[in-house]
C-alpha cells in the first residue's frame, strides 16, 4: 500500500508543478503581484519611434499588456540618442522621442502616468497604473549644465552622460580616452543635477569617468544597467571597487539581461558573429541584412541563471541593499532564456527564492532599492535651489 501511495505521489508531482501548484511558484506569483517592481533601464522611446507598445506585439520585450501581465510597475523610457546626432541637432531628436512618451501618456492616462516624483510610483503601484520613469541615455541633447532644469520640470529623473561613443561630458568605456574621465562641463553636469535630484548614472562611463562621478556626486549614484566584470570581463560591466565605490555612497545597480555581459560562456561567439557580420557588411552592404540575421540566430544565449549569478554576486560584495533590475530590454538583441520579456519577473523571483532570498530582500531587488534612491533625489531636489524657482 505504501509503495503505490509513493509511485502515486511520484507520479502526481510534475503535474502539481505543471499545474502551478507549486509552492514556491505561488509564492513568486503573490510577491510579484505585491511588489513595486522598477526596471532601471529600458529603451521604449526608441521602439516607439516605429511601434505601438499599447498593444500586444509579438515581439520586443515590452508592451502595456505585457508590463500589466508581468506585474511591472515603473519602467524607466531611456531618452537615447544615436552619437551621429552629437554636433546634429541632438535635442531635436531627443525632444522627438520625448513627445512620443508624452502623447502615449497622455492617449493611456487611465493606464498610465509619468513619475515626476518617487510618490508618483506608489501613487501607480496603489491605481493599478504603470508609472514611466524618463532617464537619459547619451545626454549630449542637453547642451550644457544651464538647459538641466528643463529637462527636470520635463519629468528627467536619471542621466547617463555619454553612450558607446566618447562625447563632450566624459570618456565611454567602449572608446577611446579623451577627457581622462570626465570633461570640465561634465562635471559641472554631475554637480548641476545634484542640485536638481537628477540621478548620475555611470553605466557606460570609461571606468575614470564613472569613478569621478561616483565621487563628485552628492546622490547616491547609480548603474542603471551594468553587470560585474568578476564574472564576465568586458568593458561594460563593472569591476570590483566601482561596484563598492557606488554601493558606498548608497546607490544601486541594475542588473543588465543582456547575454554578452552575463555569460563568459556565449562572449566568444558573439564576438565572432560581430566581427564576422562587420566584414559581410563591407563586402555586401546592405545585401549582408539576410546573412547577419541567420548568424544571429547561431548564436548561443545566456540562462535566468546567469542574471542570478550576476546578483548574487553583487550582493555579497555590498550587500541587498545595492543591487537591482535594469534589464535594458527593446536595446538587446537577444534576452536570456527564462526572461524572455517583461512577463518573467515571476521566473526571477522563483529563482531567487530557491537561492535562499528572503521575500523583504526580493522586494529590495525588484525595486524598493531603486525607489529608496529616487526619493533622495526628490529630497534634494526640494532643499536644492531648483524647486524654488
Ligand atoms: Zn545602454
Amino acid at each position: 500500500m505504501r509503495k503505490k501511495l509513493a509511485l502515486l505521489l511520484l507520479f502526481l508531482f510534475p503535474l502539481l508543478l505543471f499545474s502551478g501548484k507549486d509552492p514556491l511558484w505561488q509564492r513568486a506569483e503573490q510577491i510579484v503581484k505585491t511588489s513595486i517592481i522598477i526596471d532601471a533601464h529600458e529603451d521604449i522611446p526608441t521602439t516607439m519611434l516605429n511601434e505601438d507598445v499599447s498593444v500586444l506585439r509579438n515581439k520586443g520585450h515590452f508592451d502595456l499588456p505585457r508590463a500589466f501581465m508581468g506585474g511591472l510597475t515603473a519602467p524607466c523610457f531611456a531618452i537615447f540618442t544615436n552619437h551621429k546626432y552629437d554636433n546634429n541637432h541632438p535635442a531635436e531628436f531627443a525632444l522627438r522621442e520625448l513627445a512620443n512618451v508624452y502623447e502615449f501618456a497622455f492617449q493611456h492616462k487611465d493606464k498610465v502616468l509619468i513619475a515626476y516624483s518617487y510618490r508618483d510610483i506608489l501613487k501607480a503601484k496603489e491605481e493599478g497604473k504603470l508609472a514611466i520613469i524618463i532617464t537619459m541615455e547619451n545626454s549630449s541633447p542637453i547642451e550644457d549644465p544651464s538647459q538641466l532644469l528643463l529637462w527636470k520640470r520635463l519629468g528627467l529623473r536619471m542621466a547617463i552622460l555619454t553612450h558607446m561613443k566618447t562625447n563632450k561630458y566624459a570618456d565611454s568605456s567602449t572608446d577611446e580616452e579623451k577627457w581622462g574621465g570626465l570633461s570640465p562641463e561634465g562635471k559641472e553636469m554631475v554637480k548641476r543635477m545634484n542640485q536638481l535630484g537628477i540621478l548620475v548614472d555611470v553605466s557606460h562611463l570609461s571606468d575614470k569617468a564613472a569613478a569621478q562621478a561616483i565621487q563628485l556626486t552628492t546622490l547616491p549614484p547609480v548603474a542603471s544597467h551594468s553587470d560585474a566584470r568578476a564574472l564576465n570581463d568586458v568593458p561594460r560591466n563593472l569591476p570590483d571597487y566601482l561596484i563598492k565605490a557606488i554601493a558606498e555612497k548608497g546607490g544601486v545597480i541594475g542588473v543588465n539581461f543582456f547575454p554578452y555581459f552575463l555569460s563568459e560562456r556565449v562572449k566568444g561567439p558573439w564576438e565572432e558573429f560581430w566581427k564576422k557580420a562587420g566584414e559581410l557588411r563591407k563586402q555586401y552592404g546592405k545585401e549582408a541584412d539576410e546573412m547577419i540575421k541567420k548568424e544571429r540566430k547561431k548564436l548561443p544565449n545566456a540562462d535566468i541563471k546567469d542574471i542570478v549569478r550576476h546578483i548574487k554576486y553583487m550582493v555579497n560584495l555590498v550587500g541587498v541593499e545595492h543591487v537591482g533590475i535594469g534589464s535594458d530590454f527593446e536595446g538587446i538583441s537577444m534576452a536570456p532564456r527564462g526572461f524572455e520579456d517583461v512577463t518573467k519577473f515571476k521566473n526571477l523571483v522563483y529563482e531567487l527564492l530557491k537561492e535562499g532570498f528572503t521575500e523583504k530582500q526580493i522586494r529590495m531587488i525588484l525595486g524598493e532599492n531603486f525607489l529608496r534612491v529616487f526619493k533622495k533625489a526628490d529630497e534634494a531636489y526640494l532643499k536644492g535651489k531648483g524647486s524654488a524657482f
